[in-house]
């Protein structure tokens, strides 16, 4: 969805999931489950701000299955229209924060899947108590109680290594 900066009235312009009732992400397995954005002219500029919530799929960092990670995205960008003369436009380290818009014009989609890229975990976890892999056997720990870390030692060992400590007096 384009919006016209010029269609951006004094008192601002709210979209929301409603407004985008066919949004699709490039990738057809994102998923955009609510969003609410608010457009506000400031002069030449367009102030957004609001929030997106989208389902992702990801692949866990401690038991590396995939999951549909809950991404949340909070919005608080300034647009400013892209300048027509040359290309050296150098940002000022507090404008990072600033986006380009093109003739007038406002591409949703791409505002949309880049603040929900920007917002991706970088360290994506099923769930905050996933019990990872076993670094002794490779069993995932969720689905198998494998316990390898709290097996007692086998009493043979114990036996043999008696054994040898008496030897070795
Ligand atoms: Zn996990
Ligand atoms: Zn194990």
């Amino acid at each position: 969805m384009i919006i016209k900066v010029s269609d951006i009235l004094d008192e601002g312009l709210t979209i929301d999931r409603a407004t985008l009732p066919d949004f699709l992400f490039s990738d057809a397995a994102w998923r955009l489950d609510s969003v609410r954005l608010r457009f506000e002219r400031d002069d030449l500029d367009v102030l957004v701000q609001g929030e997106i919530r989208a389902t992702v799929p990801q692949v866990c960092g401690r038991c590396l299955e995939p999951f549909g990670a809950h991404v949340t995205a909070g919005v608080d960008v300034r647009l400013a229209p892209r300048p027509t003369t040359g290309d050296n436009v150098e940002l000022a380290p507090d404008d990072l924060d600033v986006a380009f818009y093109q003739k007038d014009e406002i591409d949703l989609d791409v505002l949309i899947e880049t603040e929900t890229t920007l917002a991706l975990p970088m360290k994506p976890l099923c769930r905050a108590e996933c019990l990872g892999l076993c670094p002794a056997c490779g069993g995932n720990r969720n689905i198998v109680a494998c316990g390898c870390r709290d097996r007692a030692p086998d009493p043979r060992l114990a036996v043999l290594r008696d054994l040898a400590a008496r030897r070795s007096r």
